[in-house]
């Protein structure tokens, strides 16, 4: 879609009247205004990429009044940023930096952060000198998609100088830092003479290979230079930009089956370079379709980034994989080995592109894992991969920039990016090495786990634990209300879904839904349950048929369903050390163990479910799937509510509280102890086949 100038003289009022009464400086506020314009256009800024910046004055501590320099700081995205984003840099400091012949980049971002006003401000953008040393007021920095199909073109210097005009410097590719900052102020000073003769003013400045800067003496100027600028560049592209994240409907295309293999292949992969599991982002559009119509597609997934920083988010070339045709003469094991040769492939060629590169810095670098962040399939799309949902989102919303920019790119020409050793100096840059290591990831990041009756108290409690423990969730449950309210409070990416287990088609869609979602599952919790109350002599047929549906046959269907997609997911491995397994955890409850009065029919398909747990074990070990379960009893739930709790404690003459406490530990037993016990569980790696019994200490509940 074409951008569009946003700005509006009303709002930008508001917001500076808004910000004075918090004690932001008007520059500060318009600041704030127009670089959340920019941010909320992902066709100009996506992911943290962009950054603004307002030259101003303030008083330090002692009532001197300086410059600053307010410029973006690292961690904060555009389109949401607030004032403390743009930290104040003091200016004349930086300003002196000029005049040095060469600055390393750790030396750069100490003097950033010593002239910080506040030393406790995010680190100012790398790209912060740039901003200080063109003397202008205003400056915006995107890296926008219609620049960056022009910017990345054969002959781009000379195409941007003939659509762009003298109001425009261009400044040839030099990766990001001091070095950019001193050629970008030359072509800068270049450009703005020329302007002067003329008596015209500057608008921008174009980065090739990278990106474009817009100039204003104030921030609506500078936003509307922005714009104009990407206007142009559109009007000169064939093909139009168009990046929508809007996704084609597969829940009913085959190929999905496909998702759980690949995604074994790669977590098998993974497990070489001591990487967790991979979560999937699956994007499938008219975009995407149209790149699987290119001619040379094997050749343009190879090509490299828009722009150099997207290479640590994507690194800089796409996996094609081929389409898995279901049919008899193409089983899914031939699928599965030519995709595992496609990936070694992938693997050998990113690691002598490491290699030769490192030589040539003195094998300086520590290599990164050399697996693909982006893949196509055929039928299938385009998978965005991530540690967790959120980064393979990330990679997914920036494998979709790189379609549209490439395709557009094409339209006009060809599309020429940076070269492999531009690309290595930013993906093996000395400041993102420096983080390497540094953190120690959540125990059960990458791993997808479902839990069913998850809108339940139960439910809940263990979601919870296990979201805190890094994992994906996914909510499912009979009530959408109450799996929608448990998701909720598992992060943006938990999802949600509405089923009755008891139902085989719901559970097929669920299970399916999963895949789409994620790609795979690694743990499922089988939690959901019921109760119907009635002696074996009085009860009706249809209450212990119920009772037996829900409490014994949903979790066998779904145990399936689970098994399946693990069997899927670990194909044809035979290596003990390679293969993923998975894990089934039940709820099974202390009746199983302990049957009270007119409980039979919960206790007995209890019982059966702690068989089927055992069954499970015995026969999944051998491909490292682990099945165990947690005898609870007395937790205040659905099962046993407010009612029920009063009852009992009248019918047996104690107060509630002591009714809710009346076992070896005189503690009651919580939801969140259930959830503990739950991820202790999943931790326990050589445990299968076991209970865990979670009722305070009952001994006639004792496993004997
Ligand atoms: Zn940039």
């Amino acid at each position: 879609m074409t951008v569009h100038n946003n700005w509006s003289d009303d709002n930008a009022e508001k917001i500076v009247d808004y910000y004075l009464a918090k004690g932001i400086s008007k520059d500060l506020a318009l600041r704030t205004y127009s670089a959340q314009l920019l941010g909320s256009d992902p066709e100009l800024v996506l992911h943290g990429g962009g950054n603004t910046s307002v030259k101003s004055s303030c008083n330090d501590i002692v009532g001197n009044n300086i410059n600053v320099l307010h410029v973006k700081g690292s961690g904060w995205d555009l389109g949401t940023i607030e004032p403390e984003g743009h930290p104040a840099v003091k200016l004349e400091p930086l300003l002196e930096l000029r005049n040095l012949e060469s600055l390393t980049d750790e030396d750069m971002v100490s003097s950033q952060r010593q002239n910080l006003l506040n030393p406790n401000s995010p680190n100012p953008s790398v790209e912060t000198l740039l901003h200080a040393f063109i003397p202008k007021k205003f400056i915006d920095h995107t890296h926008s998609l219609a620049i960056l199909a022009l910017a990345n073109q054969p002959d781009a210097i000379n195409l941007c100088k003939k659509i762009f005009g003298t109001k425009v410097a261009i400044v040839p590719y030099v990766m990001p830092g001091f070095e950019l900052a001193k050629v970008a102020a030359k072509e800068y000073e270049k450009a703005q003479n020329n302007c002067k003769l003329k008596g015209e003013e500057i608008e921008g400045m174009v980065l090739i290979n990278h990106g474009l800067f817009s100039f204003g003496d104030t921030a609506k100027s500078s936003y509307e230079n922005m714009i104009k600028l990407v206007n142009l560049a559109e009007k000169n592209l064939k093909r139009k930009i168009n990046l929508s994240f809007t996704n084609t409907d597969l829940s009913k295309e085959q190929p999905n089956l496909v998702l759980p293999y690949l995604r074994g292949i790669l977590n098998r992969f993974s497990k070489r370079y001591n990487q967790n599991n991979w979560i999937f982002d699956i994007r499938n559009n008219k975009s995407v379709n149209e790149l699987f119509r290119y001619q040379d597609l094997s050749s343009l997934v190879k090509i490299g980034v828009v722009t150099p920083d997207h290479v640590i988010r994507t690194k800089s070339k796409i996996l094609l994989l081929k389409e898995y045709e279901n049919n008899s003469f193409d089983k899914i094991e031939k699928w599965v080995k030519d995709t595992e040769k496609a990936l070694e492939n992938y693997i050998e060629e990113y690691q002598i592109y490491f290699e030769n590169n490192n030589l040539e810095v003195n094998n300086s670098k520590k290599p990164l894992d050399p697996l693909p962040r982006l893949i196509l399939i055929p039928r299938i799309g385009l998978i965005g991969l991530g540690n967790e949902k959120k980064s393979a989102s990330i990679a997914a919303d920036i494998g979709q920039a790189w379609i549209e920019t490439v395709l557009s790119a094409c339209s006009i020409g060809t599309f020429k990016p940076v070269g492999e050793k531009d690309t290595f100096d930013l993906e093996y840059w000395s400041l993102e090495q420096a983080k390497l290591g540094k953190s120690k990831p959540p125990y059960l990041r990458g791993n997808v786990v479902a839990i069913t009756g998850a809108g339940g108290a139960i439910g809940r409690a263990i979601a919870k634990e296990f979201y805190q423990a890094g994992a994906e969730i996914v909510s499912i449950d009979l009530n959408q209300k109450e799996a929608s309210l448990t998701a909720d409070i598992c992060g943006t990416n938990a999802l949600s879904i509405r089923c009755d287990i008891t139902n085989k088609q719901d559970l097929e869609n669920a299970f399916s839904e999963i895949i789409k979602n994620f790609g795979g599952l690694d743990i499922l919790i089988s939690n959901a349950g019921a109760a119907w109350e009635g002696s074996i002599a009085n009860m009706c047929d249809l209450s212990f048929m119920k009772s037996m549906d829900l409490n014994l046959f949903a979790h066998f269907h779904a145990s399936r369903k689970a098994l399946s997609i693990f069997h899927a997911q670990d194909c044809g491995e035979n290596n003990k050390e390679l293969i993923l397994g998975g894990q089934i955890l039940f709820n099974i409850s202390k009746q199983a163990l302990n049957p009270g009065p007119n409980f039979g029919s919960y206790g007995i398909s209890k019982a059966a479910l702690l068989a089927l747990m055992r069954q499970i074990s015995l026969e999944e070990g051998k491909n490292g799937v682990r099945a165990n379960g947690i005898n609870a009893d007395r937790i205040k739930s659905g099962l046993l509510n407010s009612e029920m709790i009063k009852n009992r404690s009248i019918s047996r003459g104690l107060s509630e509280e002591e009714y809710m406490s009346g076992n070896l530990l005189r503690s009651e037993v919580l939801a969140k102890d259930v959830g503990k016990a739950f991820l202790a569980l999943a931790l326990m790696e050589k445990t299968t086949g076991a209970i865990v019994t979670v009722d305070g200490g009952n001994v006639a509940a004792m496993v004997r």
